[in-house]
């Protein structure tokens, strides 16, 4: 029971809630709200997790998808934010090796730019230390001849050089998903499609849980509990507001849009960071990946609804030009965009700044009823945030009530869920024999790679699947073992949350959504017995995310 996480899962872990006092509720399934779960109860607290829509629909699956130290926060002199969130990407590397792959990034510098060849190596030294990279993996500086050796795209006018260093890619809703499970296999009730409507108050004033209404049935609920903390991202003022205490600091959300073309389109090899060319002290990353190859990003403040910030053409224009701008490649076009993303950072506002040049620091808002907040940060500090929340908590907790003694994080060697104790050197003696098996699974190479990288040591769970693959089934293979794992093991609920965020094939192999969707709703539809209507909805629900990732192509600026 404990290693399904699941629609039945669900109903059982609401009841409970229901039912049982927690020691902790957390509003919010994002990376932020997942940490502090996983954290909180390996600490002996009571977790539950709510989440208004799906696990990491927030701006956690909208990310760069970088477990990165913020290089570029070094400009704004942030030195303990960049010490600490780099120090994190080792951590959060060696906890989850099949979600996080190292990656040599490369900085290049031109003639006339704001860096130069010894300002970049002192930067990225600076990073080195600060993030206490291995000495092995520190950064190298490579002339112009080097570079261009290295990546044939990168623009050759006015390139001096470049410096190369080390950062880790990731698929950020996955990692969320695997924070998520573990925290599940530790005791944490878990579900999502439940959305916090209201906070609840003790005799005293003090916060004593929140009344929630089950998005899927209509059901509305309270669940009592000693804390609530709240890490609804873009959403945390709107809790704030519910508890009287959105006073003095604030969020400012700013819009970040990334793109997808095929690698063939833009054929880099390398992962690159890079100052755009408008005079905006703004940069981006290209990263390629699974045959295609992704950059952005935009930063916009944003004052609309943070559920789903649109692509405009603007955006996509802008980002289109500065890449035709400084590679030398055959210009991209409005059509070459298979697919893009768009999220908003939950930013703390700081009166008179630039949305670039806002901190991305994180901060813990601790109100007169006793409701915390937590806002800010990265997706790669998330274990970090959690610690700092949690001590004060548990300490909290502690101090209140005499059933609990306060313990230090777990965190620092736990291992998420498809990863174990043996971290980075395991995973890589685990990766080609569990290959091998998928492929005696009956899984063409490739495929059983990704499979393994996806889903780590949980793998074998899918290979179960695999070996049970009904001969009359709609799906193909690979489509159907993942989909029957996300069912059984990732609470998948609509046909988005496994198109989207199990498996990012809405982002990266777009147009095999679009031969297999009708499919997978069908499929879905069996397994869940629904009704004409809701099906419809789901039909609907798929529609929209897919013409948000196309809209833009019809309105050529
Ligand atoms: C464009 C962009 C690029 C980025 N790139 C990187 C990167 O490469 N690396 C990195 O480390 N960081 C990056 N970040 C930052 C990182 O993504 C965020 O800091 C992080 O994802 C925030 O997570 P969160 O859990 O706080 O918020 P969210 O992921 O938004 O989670 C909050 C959740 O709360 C839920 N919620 C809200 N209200 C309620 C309610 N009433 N009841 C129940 N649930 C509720 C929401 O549905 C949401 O899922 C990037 C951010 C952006 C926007």
């Amino acid at each position: 029971m404990k290693n399904k996480l699941s629609f039945a899962t669900r109903k059982h872990d609401l009841e409970t809630m229901a039912e049982h006092p927690l020691d902790l509720l957390v509003i919010g399934g994002g990376i932020t709200g997942a940490g502090i779960a996983l954290d909180a109860q390996t600490r002996g607290l009571q977790t539950g997790l709510i989440e208004m829509r799906d696990f990491a629909s927030g701006t956690s699956s909208r990310s760069t998808k970088l477990v990165h130290g913020g290089l570029r926060y070094l400009k704004q002199l942030a030195f303990h934010e960049v010490a600490e969130v780099g120090t994190e990407r080792a951590i959060v590397y060696e906890n989850a090796p099949h979600v996080t792959t190292p990656l040599k990034m490369m900085l290049p510098f031109y003639q006339g730019g704001t860096l130069g060849k010894f300002t970049t190596a002192a930067a990225l030294d600076v990073y080195d230390r600060l993030a206490h990279v291995k000495k092995s993996e520190r950064k190298f500086m490579l002339d112009k001849q080097a570079s261009l050796q290295r990546e044939p795209y990168l623009k050759a006018a006015g390139l001096k050089g470049t410096g190369v260093y080390v950062e880790y890619r990731t698929d950020d809703a996955r990692l969320v998903m695997e924070v998520v499970k573990r925290a599940h296999q530790e005791g944490t009730l878990l579900a999502n499609y439940v959305k916090a409507i209201d906070l609840i108050y003790n005799s005293k004033g003090q916060v004593a849980g929140a009344k929630v209404r089950d998005q899927i049935s209509g059901e509305e609920i309270t669940i009592y509990a000693k804390r609530v903390v709240n890490a609804a991202g873009p959403w945390v003022d709107t809790i704030r507001e519910m508890d009287g205490s959105n006073k003095g600091k604030h969020l400012h959300l700013t819009k970040g849009v990334h793109l997808v073309v095929d690698n063939s389109k833009f054929p880099v090899k390398n992962a690159i960071f890079f100052d755009t060319p408008f005079n905006d002290k703004r940069m981006m990353f290209v990263i390629p990946r699974e045959g295609k190859t992704y950059f952005g990003t935009t930063d916009t403040t944003w004052t609309k609804d943070p559920a789903e910030p649109t692509v405009t053409p603007k955006d996509v224009h802008y980002i289109l030009e500065a890449v035709n701008k400084m590679f030398d490649i055959e210009p991209l076009h409005f059509a070459d965009v298979e697919s893009a993303w768009s999220g908003v950072r939950p930013l703390i506002q700081e009166e008179g700044k630039d949305p670039s040049e806002i901190s991305r620091k994180d901060e813990i808002f601790h109100s007169e009823s006793g409701l915390y907040s937590i806002a800010g940060g990265k997706l790669t500090g998330y274990r970090k945030m959690a610690e700092k929340i949690v001590n004060q908590v548990a300490k909290d907790i502690a101090q209140t009530y005499g059933d609990y003694h306060y313990v230090e994080t777990q965190t620092l060697h736990l291992p998420l869920s498809g990863a174990d104790q043996s971290g980075s050197q395991g995973f890589k003696e685990f990766f080609e024999p569990a290959v091998e098996r998928g492929v005696a699974a009956g899984l063409d190479h490739e495929a059983a790679e990704k499979l393994v990288h996806r889903y780590g040591r949980n793998v074998e769970q899918l290979y179960n699947f695999l070996a049970e693959y009904p001969t009359d089934s709609r799906l193909e293979p690979v489509d159907y073992a993942q989909l029957y794992y996300g069912l059984e093991y990732e609470m998948v609920v609509h046909p988005i949350d496994y198109l989207l965020r199990r498996s990012s094939q809405l982002l990266f192999n777009f147009s095999h959504v679009m031969e297999v969707k009708d499919q997978i709703i069908a499929e879905m539809a069996d397994y869940f017995d629904w009704d004409e209507k809701t099906e419809n909805q789901m039909v609907h629900e798929l529609q929209q995310q897919i013409e948000l990732r196309q809209a833009f192509k019809e309105k050529v600026i």
